[in-house]
């Protein structure tokens, strides 16, 4: 399969495929079983997708996510800056106090440069995490894997490889003959 990675034509496609994602989403969401089976095909073809997309040559989610630091991510960034956890705070961040955590302030986020993270080693968690195929299964995340469909090559191409799927494609069916 032919991998997106123009930024704009993904989101020029994103706005073309509002309805088509929905749709997908919703038979996701009302099909536990269907979600689940997508698990190992996600992680297949996030394996394959991953060795094609550079994020070095992106950066994209730096730019456009919210950028969330929990309090030990700011404990680590402040040793790492010689600064105080409360001026860190105080400069760049707000406090979230319904998930106890801190929110960036501005966006793009302050430590990219050149599309480069410059706090790379000693960056938040949700940085870490994102976009998050890693770490968790598809059935769990899958709400943020659309989310991510405008914004992430790599949340992008998943999506469209799923549309592709043989299970997929007879599920729609399905719901289109009932
Ligand atoms: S801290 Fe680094 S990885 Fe996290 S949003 Fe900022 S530039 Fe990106
Ligand atoms: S995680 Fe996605 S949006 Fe972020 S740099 Fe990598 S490809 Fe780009």
């Amino acid at each position: 399969m032919i991998i997106e990675k123009n930024i704009e034509k993904i989101k020029q496609r994103a706005k073309d495929s509002v309805d088509e994602n929905y749709a997908l989403l919703e038979m996701l969401n009302s099909d536990s079983f269907l979600a689940e089976n997508a698990n190992i095909k996600v992680k297949d073809f996030y394996n394959e997708i991953q060795g094609q997309i550079k994020c070095e040559e992106c950066g994209e989610c730096c730019r456009e996510v919210l950028i969330v630091f929990e309090k030990k991510d700011i404990e680590i960034l402040a040793q790492h800056l010689k600064e105080n956890k409360e001026e860190i705070i105080k400069k760049y961040f707000h406090c979230f106090e319904k998930f106890d955590c801190y929110v960036m302030n501005s966006s793009p986020c302050v430590f990219q440069k050149n599309n480069l993270c410059t706090i790379y080693e000693y960056r938040g968690t949700e940085c870490r995490e994102f976009p998050y195929l890693d770490s968790k299964p598809f059935s769990e995340i899958f709400k943020y894997v659309f989310q991510g469909y405008s914004i992430c090559p790599i949340h992008f191409n998943v999506i469209e490889m799923l549309k592709k799927d043989s299970e997929i494609i007879k599920a729609k069916g399905d719901l289109i003959g009932a």
